[in-house]
C-alpha cells in the first residue's frame, strides 16, 4: 500500500491506495493546531502498512533534502505551523520512504503522468485561485532548485484597461501576478466574488493579459513543452483564447512554441491533481 497527503492551509486530505493507485481509504482533516492535525492524520494512517508515502505540502517549505530546512514549514500566518517540522513529524511514526514536496508540485506531478502534460518531459503548472503557485516539470522530474520557485509572485506590466491606482492584493508586491491575477484580486476590483462575475465581464480581459505576461515569462525561462493552467480562476474557459491572443502579441515569435492551443491549456484533473501526483510520487520511493 501508498499513502499520500495534500496538506493544505484548509483541510488536509489523506489517501491510501494500491500501487496501481486504486484508492482504498480517503479522508479530509481541517488544519487547526499542528499537534491536533498530525495526531488525526497518524491515525488514519497507522490502520495501514506503507510501502512509500508521498507529501504535497502548503508553502514555503524545505523541499531540498540537501538543506538543514528539508521538510520544515516555513513563516506562514498559520498558527502554530511556522517552522514546524512536518517530514520529521511523519518520518516519527511512519516507518517507509516519504517524498516531500509542495502542494503545487505534486499537482504538477499528477498532471504529468495522468493529466494534460502526459508524455512530456518538461512543462509548467500554474494554480490559478485563492492564490497563485506554480511548479516546474524538468526532464520528466519536479524541478527543485535551493528552494522552490515562486511562480506567483513574479512581477507583470499593467494590463490594457486597469484601473488607475489599483497594485493588487498581495501584501508583499506592489503588481506581482498573484497580487494582479488571483481569484481575490479579481473580486476586489470587481466588488464580487470571482466566480459570481459574468463570462463576458472586462475583467477576464484583464486577466488574461496577465496570464499571458506569466506564460511568455515561463516560456522564456524555461522553454516548457506545455503550461498547464488549474485552479478555480482556470474553470472560466473564455479566458482561453483570449490568452493565447495576447501571448503571441508579446511573444511575438521571438521564440518558437508549439500550436497554442496545444501550448497553453487546462488542467485535466481538476481537485485530484494533487494526491494523484502524490500517489504517484509515493509509488516511486516506495521500497
Ligand atoms: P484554493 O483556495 O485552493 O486556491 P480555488 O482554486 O477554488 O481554491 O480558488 C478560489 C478562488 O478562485 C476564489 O477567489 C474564487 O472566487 C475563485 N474561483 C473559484 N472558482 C471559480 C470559477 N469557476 N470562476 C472564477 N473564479 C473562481
Ligand atoms: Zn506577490
Amino acid at each position: 500500500m501508498i499513502g499520500a497527503i495534500e496538506a493544505g492551509g484548509t483541510k488536509m486530505v489523506c489517501a491510501v491506495s494500491d500501487e496501481d493507485l486504486n484508492i482504498k481509504a480517503r479522508t479530509r482533516i481541517s488544519t487547526e493546531n499542528p499537534q491536533d492535525t498530525m495526531r488525526e492524520m497518524l491515525a488514519f494512517f497507522g490502520e495501514y502498512e506503507l510501502d512509500g508515502l508521498g507529501v504535497g505540502a502548503f508553502g514555503p517549505i524545505g523541499v531540498n533534502p540537501q538543506r538543514s530546512d528539508y521538510g520544515f514549514i516555513g513563516q506562514t500566518p498559520k498558527e502554530g505551523w511556522s517552522g514546524f517540522d512536518l517530514l520529521g513529524a511523519l518520518q516519527k511514526e511512519i516507518k517507509c520512504p516519504i517524498y516531500l514536496t509542495t502542494d503545487v508540485n505534486v499537482a504538477a506531478y499528477g498532471e504529468l503522468k495522468r493529466g494534460s502534460a502526459q508524455n512530456l518531459q518538461n512543462a509548467v503548472y500554474l494554480t490559478v485561485g485563492t492564490g497563485i503557485g506554480g511548479g516546474v516539470i524538468h526532464d520528466g522530474a519536479i524541478y527543485v532548485g535551493d528552494t522552490h520557485p515562486e511562480l506567483g509572485h513574479i512581477m507583470v506590466k499593467r494590463a490594457q484597461n486597469e484601473l488607475n491606482g489599483f497594485d493588487g492584493v498581495c501584501p508583499y508586491h506592489d503588481g506581482c501576478l498573484e497580487g494582479m491575477a488571483s481569484g481575490p484580486s479579481i473580486g476586489a476590483r470587481a466588488g464580487v466574488k470571482a466566480n459570481t462575475l459574468a463570462e463576458d465581464d472586462p475583467l477576464w480581459d484583464i486577466e488574461a493579459d496577465y496570464l499571458a505576461q506569466a506564460a511568455m515569462s515561463y516560456t522564456l525561462s524555461f522553454a516548457p513543452q506545455r503550461i498547464i493552467f488549474g485552479g478555480g480562476v482556470s474553470n472560466q474557459s473564455q479566458i482561453f483564447p483570449k490568452m493565447r491572443k495576447r501571448f503571441a502579441e508579446y511573444l511575438n515569435n521571438y521564440v518558437q512554441v508549439p500550436n497554442l492551443d496545444e501550448y497553453l491549456v487546462h488542467a485535466a484533473l481538476g481537485d485530484d491533481a494533487g494526491i494523484t501526483g502524490a500517489l504517484l510520487l509515493a509509488a516511486e520511493v516506495a521500497r
